[in-house]
């Protein structure tokens, strides 16, 4: 369902669903900040209060870790939100 990254085929390889006429917008950015920032907080203080590493070290870590789980987790929520459309036929309407 996807051309690149992030951006969403024309049209279904399989059953030719226009799927590009499904708008999500910031929706996909928006839950997955919400979803990494709740994260962020429990994970920086049980990090913190457990190992007592260097603060310096405890930021690349935790970078890392947020970097990579906010790259994985866009996409999974960008395909769901355009299924979710999908399902509840919510087209762009060129409003
Ligand atoms: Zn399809």
């Amino acid at each position: 369902m996807f051309t690149g990254y992030l951006a969403v085929s024309h049209r279904c390889a399989i059953c030719q669903e226009p799927l590009s006429d499904y708008k999500t917008a910031d929706l996909p950015a928006l839950f997955t900040i919400l979803v990494v920032g709740i994260l962020l907080v429990p994970v920086l203080w049980v990090g913190f209060a457990v190992f007592r590493p260097d603060p310096l070290v405890l930021f690349g870590y935790i970078g890392v870790f947020m970097v990579t789980l906010t790259l994985v987790m866009l996409r999974l929520v960008k395909g769901a939100n355009v299924g979710y459309f999908w399902a509840i036929d919510e087209k762009d309407r060129g409003a």
